[in-house]
């Protein structure tokens, strides 16, 4: 048979994980490995915000006919405002074209197909370590990757030097891939300090970004979260964002992302845009509405916009204080190594420094799943499972004689 030839594919770390968690009969059994907010409750809520858009969208009754390839002007005119404010000289010189994307995943693999078609000399560099998938993609898409340093291991921080010195072995008209915030998988962001620096080798090295911005508003605020961005958008530059709404919009499966490509001006934003839209069009044709609908209701509306700038503080805020709860409850249980860097990292996750060998013994021994790289979704922790939590983590990491 011709299906014969096929192997069997591994099945995704991530959501085997997920699968084992299921089946474990343990009551107490706890989940750090999945990548969605979740609340006190360990439920992954609608925003009211959200509710309330749909609604309206439901009374309104909008056509479900097709939407134009780079979806409506409103959600790319929205999408802008909150990526680079109101009265940014990159919009008012209109040099921004922003399509609607299945996700933020479908942002990056239309970016990816556009440089393998358009910039078929590019080299894409990504950091050591990063989100699996990004791989994934640009291997799908055919782009050719290399790592640059990040992660300092020793200190639990960026490692400047180290991805400096690397960008600098970039050749001109190479692309750095760069998480705009709330780094994924390790927590750790470039201070201003290093946004600067890092948009000076950009430009002295002639390489443009592609800024991957999947959980705005999840580190500091929704404007602050942008300043990495801001900082590289100097008069002139290139770039393009690949930006989600699935976990600030808790849009998760109704897949509604962005890709902005930011040109030197209109018309180099006009001629690069016409090539992006023959990859949508070659890949999924036209996005979705109702996710996007819901993202522009909200975003037009003043009082729906500041409903949902609240819930995205709360959001954020209830990760932030988990951070200490858990640093203070790991150190009440006298365990030696100090956990304190864990407030010093943003967004959803965290690179806990537990070895593939105690990540295990936590899965064994006390129920608890965590991805093998030591990956901790800070959100899966609750009030009610911090202790049992840190008291596990304590009694791992010290039989283990680490
Ligand atoms: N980039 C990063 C770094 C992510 O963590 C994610 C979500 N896990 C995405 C992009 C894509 O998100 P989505 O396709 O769900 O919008």
């Amino acid at each position: 048979m011709i299906f014969d030839r096929v192997e069997t594919a591994p099945t995704d770390a991530i959501l085997g994980l997920s699968e084992a968690f299921k089946k474990d009969p343990n009551p107490e059994k706890i989940n750090l490995s999945v990548g969605v907010y979740q609340d006190e409750r360990a439920t992954t809520p609608t925003l009211d915000s959200v509710i309330r858009a749909e609604q309206r969208m439901l009374e309104q009754q909008a056509s479900k006919a097709y939407l134009p390839i780079p979806g409506p002007p409103e959600f790319a005119a929205a999408v802008q405002r909150l990526l680079w404010d109101d009265d940014h000289e990159a919009i008012a010189a209109g040099r921004v074209a922003t399509s609607q994307t299945p996700g933020g995943t479908a942002a990056l693999r239309v970016a990816g197909d556009f440089i393998k078609q358009n910039l078929p000399h590019a080299t894409l560099w990504m950091s050591r370590p990063t989100w699996p998938n990004h791989s994934g993609v640009f291997d799908a898409a055919g782009v050719p990757t290399r790592l640059y340093a990040y992660f300092d291991e020793s200190t639990n921080d960026l490692d400047e030097e180290a991805m400096l010195a690397d960008l600098g072995q970039a050749s001109p008209g190479d692309i750095v891939l760069l998480h705009a915030c709330c780094h994924n998988p390790t927590g750790i962001d470039p201070s201003p300090e290093m946004w600067q620096r890092i948009a000076a080798t950009l430009r002295e090295r002639q390489l443009m970004p592609l800024i991957d911005f999947a959980y705005q508003g999840f580190a500091d605020g929704l404007h602050e979260d942008a300043a990495g961005l801001r900082e590289l958008t100097a008069a002139g530059t290139e770039m393009i964002v690949c930006s989600s709404f699935s976990k600030n919009f808790g849009l998760y499966s109704e897949r509604v992302g962005a890709l902005s490509i930011l040109a030197a001006d209109a018309e180099a934003v006009q001629r690069v845009q016409s090539q992006v839209k023959l990859c949508i069009r070659a890949n999924y044709s036209n996005p979705p509405a109702h996710g996007g609908r819901i993202v522009t209701t909200v975003l037009e509306d003043p009082g729906l916009t500041k409903q949902w700038i609240g819930e995205v503080a709360q959001m954020r805020e209830r990760i932030n204080g988990t951070r200490r709860t858990f640093v203070e409850a790991l150190a009440d249980t006298g365990i030696r190594r100090d956990f304190s860097f864990i407030t010093r990292q943003r967004g959803m996750f965290s690179f806990s420094g537990l070895t593939p060998q105690q990540v295990d013994a936590l899965r064994d021994q006390y129920a608890i799943y965590i991805v093998r790289s030591g990956r901790i979704n800070v959100a899966g922790i609750t009030r009610a499972n911090v202790q049992r939590l840190a008291m596990a983590i304590a009694d791992v990491v010290q039989s283990s004689g680490s």
